[in-house]
């Protein structure tokens, strides 16, 4: 079991959720917060896998811990998919979550309910300081609200519906939306993986380290 854990992000929302979920493991939680001399890393790359990979692997560098990083985003079936990796920055490279909601619903003007599915999908990278790292995925399927409801978490939440409840997850609480939710689900396997630490498959990602690297 390792006894440090980097979490590579400073986004107060994603500490809270994933402290919560690994709060009964014995390591010892740090986070960006904690190094304030590390710099941003530009989630420019094509696929949810090549960012958090690049971000796992530059912290766990940087600090000599472990680390975990995540790229999620909202796959929006009547929109082929959008705004998917783009998410964050879906109505400009400086949008608020209001902003980006604005311009979804926008585009979803007109779409009948039937075909306003949707999913979010999160990717976490489990770097460690040697270079190995192993990719855990996690998925969310619901549909996008006519408007929004609901004053908790964060980005889409107000406007991404459970079907089978038609509450938003902006109407959960955090211990609610974990156990549903893409990142939830992702960190429930983390956990496992952290637990099982030595019997768990690494993989070194060589070819995408070089790639990150060039
Ligand atoms: P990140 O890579 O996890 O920072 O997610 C990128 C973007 O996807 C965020 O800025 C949000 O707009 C959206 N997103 C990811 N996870 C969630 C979530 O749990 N609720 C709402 N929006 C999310």
């Amino acid at each position: 079991m390792i006894q440090n854990l980097l979490l590579g992000t400073r986004n107060r929302n994603k500490v809270a959720e994933i402290s919560a979920m690994l709060k009964d493991l014995p390591v010892k939680i740090v986070t960006l917060l904690d190094y304030p001399e590390i710099g941003p890393v530009i989630e420019d790359r094509n696929t949810y896998h090549e960012n958090a990979l690049k971000k796992a692997l530059t912290f766990a560098r940087h600090t000599g811990i472990v680390t975990i990083a995540d790229d999620s985003g909202l796959e929006v079936d009547a929109m082929a998919g959008r705004p998917g990796v783009h998410s964050s920055r879906f109505a400009g490279d400086d949008a608020t979550d209001e902003e980006n909601i604005e311009k979804l619903l926008r585009l979803m003007v007109g779409v009948e309910r039937e075909k306003r599915k949707a999913r979010f999908v999160c990717v976490i990278a489990l770097a460690r300081p040697s270079g190995e790292v192993d990719f855990i995925e996690g998925e969310l399927y619901g549909e996008i609200g006519f408007d929004r409801s609901g004053e908790n978490g964060f980005g889409y939440d107000p406007v991404f519906i459970m079907p089978d409840t038609g509450r938003s997850l902006a109407q959960m609480g955090l211990e609610e939306k974990n156990r549903i939710s893409h990142r939830g689900k992702a960190m429930a396997k983390v956990r496992r993986l952290l637990m099982n630490e030595s019997g768990s498959q690494k993989s070194v990602v060589r070819s995408q380290e070089e790639s990150l690297n060039s």
